[in-house]
């Protein structure tokens, strides 16, 4: 499999989720390589290219090794190995809890649908600078029907409400989370974000590791 490389490692790390319907809870991440957009606030790019490859088995063994049964699968996009991923799912105890995040732009197989415990499907807004077909409304529509799927989106002001709106998706799902790379812009942008939220009765989603540990990496 192609992993994001971090500090000339592996990037997998034991840290807090940190965004999301989980958000706080202890899990091991990681970070697989490759990514079908280029967000222009992509705070994840070093995962686009220059990966470390390892097999399923030795990655296993990896996560084994870690203190966390939740494991967070996140890129990257990660279902564009979606069949290596399944193979490395086969090779973890049934009790360990899988969350994928995804841009919600690729169909997962039904090996996979049948492991992962939970996705957290993160669609990207015009604000990203994706063209225009990199929302595929029948691939948010498949993820929506999942009793275990959320949507997370990064939002840049009420502007952007609009493009969320015409997607249809179920509000109870949705979660807005501000876009910040860094913990003064996060900090600037979050009460706006949270104004959204009640004004469209939808769920606001912390960025926790921006507001604990800023701009670092790997955690
Ligand atoms: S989908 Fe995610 S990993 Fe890919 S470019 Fe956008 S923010 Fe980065």
């Amino acid at each position: 499999m192609r992993i994001a490389r971090l500090n000339h490692a592996p990037e997998l790390f034991f840290s807090l989720q940190g965004e999301g319907i989980n958000a706080g809870a202890p899990a091991t991440f990681l970070r697989l390589a490759g990514c079908n957009l280029h967000c222009a606030w992509c705070d994840s790019k070093h995962a686009w290219t220059n990966p470390i490859s390892l097999p399923p088995c030795d990655l296993a063994k990896r996560l084994l090794s870690m203190p966390a049964k939740r494991i967070i699968i996140t890129g990257g996009e990660p279902l564009l190995q979606a069949d290596e991923l399944a193979d490395l799912l086969t090779l973890l105890p049934s009790d360990y809890m899988i969350e994928v995040e995804t841009n919600g732009t690729i169909l997962p197989p039904q090996q996979l649908l049948a492991r992962v415990a939970q996705w957290n499907v993160s669609p990207k807004l015009p604000n990203a600078g994706n063209a225009p077909d990199s929302i595929l409304t029948p691939v948010l529509t498949t993820f929506a029907a999942l009793p275990n799927s959320w949507f997370k989106f990064v939002v840049t002001g009420e502007n952007d409400w609009s493009d969320i709106a015409q997607l249809n998706l179920p509000p109870e799902k949705i979660l807005l989370m501000p876009c910040a790379a860094d913990r003064d812009s996060y900090r600037r942008l979050i009460p706006i974000v949270a104004d959204i939220c009640l004004a469209h009765h939808v769920r606001l989603s912390p960025r926790l590791h921006i507001e604990l540990w800023d701009t670092r990496p790997g955690v």
